[in-house]
C-alpha cells in the first residue's frame, strides 16, 4: 500500500509468470517455450532490421503482418488484429469485448491471467468448474453471461475441445462474444479460425510464442469478424499506436511464411510428447490426454509440490500450481528427446 496509488492499484492481484532463472544450466520445462530455435528465415529478417531505418517509427497497423497471417489462415487482413504478445491481445479483448453487465464465464482451471484482467478492468466473472475428468462441458455454458473465454487446448490441463463442441457453445450463446485462446492449437488441435466466417461472435486468439518459438519477440494475434476486430483496433489506438516494433513485424512475417519449418518443429514436439506420456505412464503417473506442448501429470504416491522441489534439486524446473483441485499435478513442458531422457532419469531416481 502506498498513499500515491490510484484506488484500483490497491485492489489488484497481479499475474505471476513462471520463473525465468538467471542460471543457464537448468533444464527449463516450466513455461511452455519451444525447445527449438525460431525459423532461420525469421532470424535473418530480424537481423536485417538492425539498420538506420530504426530511427523511424514502425508501421502502426503492421499491415505486412496482418497480410501474412490472413494468407496463412485464409481470411482477409480486416479480420486480423495483432498485438505485443497474445497477452496484450487478450487485455484489449477483455476491455473491448468482454466487459458487460452480465458476468464473463471461464473455466475454474484455466489460464490464470483471466481473473487478473477481470480484476484490472473490473469485470464481473464466474468460474465454471471443469468436469471430474478436467474437461469443458459445453452444457455448463448456458447461463446468462456477458462473454465466454477458454483456452483450447485448455491450460494447464492440455485437454482439447473438438470444434463441434465449440460450435455448440457458439450456437447456445449468440448474443455473447466467445473467445477461444489457441496458444497451443498447433500441437494437435483443429483451429476454430475455420468457423469465423459463420459466427460473428467468435474471436480466435493465437500467439507466435509457443509453436513458432518466438516467446522473446512478443507477437500475438486475433482472427474474427471485422466488427470484433474494429473494437480491438479502437482500444489499441487509444492505448499504444505502435505495439509491434520493426523487429517484431519482420520476424513474425517471416515466421508465418516459413510453413515447412513450422510444421517440422511442431511435429517433433508432438512426437516427443507422445513418447514422454508413455514413459511417464510406465512410471505410474496419471497423464491427462494432451494436445499441447506440455503434459499435466500426477503421481498417486508423490506430493505435487514436493516432487517439483525434488526435480528442482536436480536442475529440472517444472510448473506446480498451489490451487484447489490441481495441487497434486505438475505441468511439464515438452522439450527435446534428450531433455525427456534426463527428466525420466531424474524421476526414476526420485521414485526409487
Ligand atoms: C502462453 C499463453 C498465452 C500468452 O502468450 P504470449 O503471446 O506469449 O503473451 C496466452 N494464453 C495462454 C493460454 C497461454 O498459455
Amino acid at each position: 500500500m502506498n498513499r500515491f496509488w490510484s484506488p484500483i492499484v490497491q485492489t489488484l492481484t497481479p499475474y505471476v509468470p513462471g520463473e525465468q532463472p538467471k542460471q543457464t544450466d537448468l533444464i527449463k520445462l516450466n513455461t511452455n517455450e519451444n525447445p527449438y530455435p525460431p525459423s532461420p528465415r525469421a532470424l535473418q529478417a530480424m537481423a536485417a532490421e538492425a539498420a538506420e531505418s530504426l530511427r523511424l517509427y514502425p508501421d502502426p497497423n503492421a499491415d505486412r503482418l496482418k497480410q501474412a497471417i490472413a494468407d496463412f489462415h485464409g481470411v482477409t487482413p480486416a479480420q486480423v488484429f495483432v498485438g505485443n504478445g497474445s497477452d496484450e491481445v487478450l487485455a484489449h479483448t477483455f476491455l473491448g469485448l468482454l466487459k458487460h453487465d452480465l458476468p464473463l464465464l471461464f473455466p475454474d482451471i484455466s489460464y490464470s491471467f483471466y481473473p487478473v484482467y477481470s480484476g484490472l478492468y473490473e469485470i464481473d466473472f464466474v468460474q465454471v468448474p471443469l468436469t471430474e475428468a478436467f474437461e469443458i462441458d459445453p452444457q455448463d455454458y448456458q447461463m446468462a453471461n456477458g462473454g465466454i473465454i477458454f483456452p483450447n487446448p485448455n491450460a494447464p490441463t492440455g485437454r482439447l475441445l473438438p470444434l463441434a463442441a465449440i460450435e455448440t457453445i457458439l450456437q447456445n450463446n449468440p448474443d455473447s462474444v466467445v473467445v477461444v485462446d489457441e496458444a497451443y492449437i498447433d500441437f494437435g488441435g483443429e483451429s476454430a479460425v475455420a468457423l469465423v466466417d459463420r459466427y460473428a461472435n467468435l474471436l480466435v486468439i493465437q500467439t507466435l510464442s509457443k509453436s513458432r518459438s518466438l516467446a522473446g519477440l512478443r507477437v500475438g494475434f486475433a482472427v474474427g469478424d471485422e466488427g470484433l476486430i474494429e473494437a480491438l483496433e479502437r482500444i489499441k489506438n487509444s492505448f499504444n499506436s505502435y505495439p509491434l516494433d520493426r523487429f517484431a513485424i519482420s520476424g513474425a512475417v517471416a515466421a508465418m511464411e516459413d510453413r515447412a519449418y513450422f510444421s517440422d518443429t511442431c511435429q517433433r514436439v508432438i512426437s516427443t510428447r507422445e513418447q514422454l506420456a508413455e514413459r511417464l505412464g510406465e512410471l505410474g503417473f496419471q497423464v491427462l490426454p494432451s494436445a499441447a506442448n506440455f503434459l499435466f501429470v500426477r503421481h498417486p504416491e508423490q506430493d505435487g509440490a514436493e516432487l517439483a522441489a525434488r526435480l528442482r534439486e536436480q536442475s529440472i524446473i517444472v510448473r506446480h500450481f498451489r490451487q484447489p483441485r490441481i495441487d497434486q499435478f505438475l505441468r511439464i513442458t515438452v522439450g527435446t528427446d534428450e531433455q525427456s531422457r534426463l527428466l525420466l532419469e531424474a524421476l526414476r531416481q526420485i521414485l526409487a
